[in-house]
């Protein structure tokens, strides 16, 4: 595989460090150049984001002396420079919209952490084991925006990533009515306990648009292609409760689920277990051996203990049993940051790459 030159857009963030900290040694992607607000232009990025450093391990040397760009006021240069970035900045959405449009329209391509795209109709929203087929809209996009490589692509919310790996596989069997309660890390905000202190031994039952996000986004992920946009699933029903709770990294769901036809504790798990996607068939770097994974213990997934799993990229499940109401009820966690932002980001382009949407 050709190595491609990338930016990160919004680098002194809590999702550009975790892109840093992820491109550093990648094999496919070289880190050319930082980018973030008129704020940090001009500043090297030890003195952009040293102080606020989150991650657990440190600053990558190759990219302490780089000097950061405006994100905005030098979009020409920076596409000059690169053959895609990653993007994930704290800014309006009409503003974020514009801003990715102008880089696909740069012909820069565009692999986004932020919401701003992800129900523009000819924008795929991909979670790489689930719709690797959405990319293919890129094409139509593309007729769109005027352009010859420039697009958008984006990653689903963090939320939705622990539960729609689990009910994937489990489509065939008719997914009815689908109840999923989220209990959030405070990394999914941006914050750790230093940051935001009232967090610690605490919980808040209100997390902005969220829930909404939880219940549309993978409707949109299990739609179709036709006539040059994506159409949303219509089915399953999904009612959501999204809570921050005082967890570092790990958005962990409690799921119930009903079937039109309703399988056996073992197909289930069967179904969890076999479950492979493209990602894995291509071997892509960052994709993880088992996507799916079983605990048989009642006392897991835990968020400390498990949220690691395959470097974050894996999502774990447990507590499968029957229930009053509904089939069945189960647990499901995945990292944030990781799977949820950043990884699953890197993942998505892994994919583009691998099917040449960056040549
Ligand atoms: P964050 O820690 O607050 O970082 C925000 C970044 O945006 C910083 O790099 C900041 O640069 C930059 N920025 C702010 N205003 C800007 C402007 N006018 N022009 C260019 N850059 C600007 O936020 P975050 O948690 O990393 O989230 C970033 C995006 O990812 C958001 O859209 C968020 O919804 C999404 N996201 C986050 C998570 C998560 O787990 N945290 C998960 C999925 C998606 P300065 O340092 O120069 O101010």
């Amino acid at each position: 595989m050709k190595k491609y030159n990338v930016g990160i857009i919004g680098a002194t963030g809590m999702v550009g460090q975790r892109f840093a900290t992820l491109l550093e040694n990648h094999p496919w992607f070289n880190v050319k150049l930082l980018a973030a607000s008129p704020r940090s232009k001009g500043k090297t990025y030890e003195e952009a984001a040293g102080s606020r450093w989150a991650m657990t391990t440190p600053m990558p040397e190759s990219m302490k002396n780089m000097v950061l760009y405006d994100a905005t006021a030098d979009i020409n240069e920076i596409a000059s420079q690169v053959d895609f970035v990653f993007c994930a900045v704290d800014m309006k959405k009409d503003e974020i919209k514009a801003l990715e449009e102008a880089y696909a329209k740069a012909e820069c391509p565009v692999v986004s952490n932020n919401s701003a795209h992800r129900f523009t109709d000819d924008v795929p929203m991909v979670v790489p084991e689930i719709n690797p087929d959405h990319i293919e809209i890129i094409k139509s996009q593309r007729e769109r925006l005027g352009t010859k490589k420039g697009f958008i692509a984006v990653k689903s919310n963090c939320s939705i990533q622990s539960y729609v790996p689990a009910l994937h596989p489990l489509r065939k069997f008719g997914i009815k009515n689908v109840l999923a309660c989220t209990y959030q890390a405070i990394s999914g905000a941006g914050k750790t306990f230093e940051t935001w202190p009232e967090m610690v031994d605490n919980l808040i039952p209100y997390i902005g648009g969220e829930e909404e996000k939880s219940e549309q986004e993978p409707l949109k992920v299990w739609g179709t292609i036709e006539n040059g946009k994506i159409v949303k699933a219509q089915t399953p029903n999904i009612t959501t409760q999204c809570l921050r709770v005082p967890v570092s990294n790990g958005h962990t769901a409690a799921v119930f689920v009903t079937f039109e036809n309703k399988p056996s504790k073992e197909e289930i798990l069967q179904c969890w277990k076999e479950f492979a996607g493209v990602p894995q068939e291509l071997e892509l770097p960052h994709a993880p051996k088992q996507f799916l994974n079983y605990f048989e213990e009642n006392d897991r997934p835990q968020a400390k203990l498990d949220r690691d799993m395959e470097g974050g990229m894996a999502v774990s499940i447990g507590r499968l049993r029957e229930d009053t109401q509904y089939d069945y009820k189960f647990v499901c966690l995945s990292h944030n940051t990781l799977r949820g932002a950043a990884g699953g980001a890197v993942l998505l382009a892994e994919l583009l790459a691998a099917k040449g949407y960056f040549d």
